[in-house]
């Protein structure tokens, strides 16, 4: 069984568009799995087929293949011919060494139905032999064990079982988008679902060095490694924000300066965001979340950008969002502790209902165009790439 054949989320992938997402899905199949011992991608009626290179370990291309979206399943697969008892001999072959499940059912597609025989003859025919040479129960209802036919023109796949894909749209598909990642536990949940509707992130981390540590940094750096599996080429921008922190706290009312330095994010992001070429703004930003966190302030934050600042999470209680963190890998890392560059500049009681009048006028007094010019050119620059390409050099 020297195959993989993936199958797309048909629903996502309907209408006009379809040739458009399959053709970016393949891409970017190829693109996760070419050092792995992938040749290429095979197109075929409906579905995928990757022929693994001799030596080429399976597990690996199946790890690759999980964190491709626009992937509905896949399975490992063999291919052979059209002829009924040699497909199942194959498949009694390829079960060998397999414990016994509880029970067991075949099921048939054939893409062409010009063959002369229907799903369920080969159903019937393939499951005799099967059961023949096995003992095993067929339980047609709710079968342990689904072994998988597929015909498609003059080949046939057969596979055990389907294991689900990551879901969603193709990496590319929906344009880019700038995510304003903390060190926090919300923001890669945030930036992961964006990915997952076919958006292409970057990511933006405002840090306090030198006047905190670089524990901040290290994290949005790890957070950004572990994102980039998912959409294998990433940029993350690491903006100082000390300077602006620091003539905050000598100029702006304390209850408002969350909400400053929210605003200041935003435009100081609005601005990456237009030089790569993304059309919005994320962040992980839930609905009462934190005092910070009401549609007052995030209406205010969001007049601060020509941009939409999208908030993914914003309906999502924080078990959801720690259980979505635990899932994808990014709570160990969120978890570490850092000073975070808004907590320790900021009191306890932030303003929940900000006016804009107020902020303005905050802001005005503070020279926010000349701190972000200054932020913006002392912005510095990390791409990620997975898989890791290692120089032998
Ligand atoms: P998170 O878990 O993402 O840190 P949080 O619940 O701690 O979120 P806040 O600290 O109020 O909430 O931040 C709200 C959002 O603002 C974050 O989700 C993130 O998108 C953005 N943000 C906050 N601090 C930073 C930062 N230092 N760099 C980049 N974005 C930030
Ligand atoms: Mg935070």
């Amino acid at each position: 069984m020297r195959s993989i054949v993936i199958h797309y989320n048909e629903i996502a992938l309907k209408g006009r568009n379809r040739p458009y997402f399959v053709a970016r899905l393949v891409r970017n199949l190829r693109e996760a799995t070419k050092d792995a011992g992938v040749p290429f991608v095979r197109v075929l009626n409906g579905r995928f087929e990757m022929e693994l290179a001799p030596g080429a370990d399976i597990d690996e291309v199946r790890d690759r293949v999980s964190r491709v979206f626009g992937v509905g399943n896949y399975a490992r697969a063999g291919r052979t011919g059209v002829d009924l008892d040699q497909i199942g001999r194959e498949i009694i072959d390829g079960l060998k060494g397999r414990p016994d499940p509880a029970s067991f059912r075949i099921a048939a597609r054939r893409a062409d139905k010009r063959h002369a025989m229907t799903s369920v003859d080969i159903e019937r025919h393939i499951g005799a032999m099967v059961q023949a040479a096995t003992g095993w129960k067929v339980d047609l209802g709710n079968p342990a064990l689904t072994i998988n036919v597929e015909m498609l023109g003059d080949e046939t796949f057969y596979s055990f079982g389907k294991e689900k894909g990551a879901g969603g749209l193709p990496t590319g598909v929906s344009g880019r988008v700038a995510c304003l990642l903390s060190g926090g536990i919300d923001s890669p949940v945030a930036a992961w679902r964006m990915m997952r509707r076919g958006c292409r992130v970057y990511f933006i981390h405002f840090h306090s060095y030198p006047v905190l540590s670089r524990a901040s940094q290290e994290k949005a750096v790890e957070l950004a490694r572990l994102l980039t599996q998912w959409q294998l080429h990433s940029r993350l921008f690491l903006v100082p924000f000390a300077d602006i922190q620091q003539k905050a706290l000598m100029t702006v009312d304390p209850a408002l300066r969350v909400v400053v330095y929210r605003r200041l994010m935003v435009r100081i992001a609005e601005q990456i965001a237009r030089r790569v070429r993304a059309q919005a703004l994320v962040t992980g930003e839930v609905i009462g979340q934190v005092a910070s966190q009401t549609l007052e302030n995030m209406t205010v934050i969001d007049a601060a950008s020509a941009m939409p600042v999208l908030r993914p999470l914003v309906g999502m209680d924080k078990e959801e969002i720690v259980e979505a963190a635990k899932a994808l890998g990014s709570y160990p890392i969120s978890i570490i502790p850092d000073q975070d560059c808004c907590t320790l500049f900021t009191p306890k009681h932030p303003a929940t209902r900000a006016s804009i009048g107020q902020i303005e006028e905050a802001e005005r007094a503070l020279d926010a165009g000349g701190l972000i010019e200054a932020a913006m050119a002392a912005a510095v620059v990390q791409d990620f790439e997975f898989p890791v390409i290692k120089s032998t050099a």
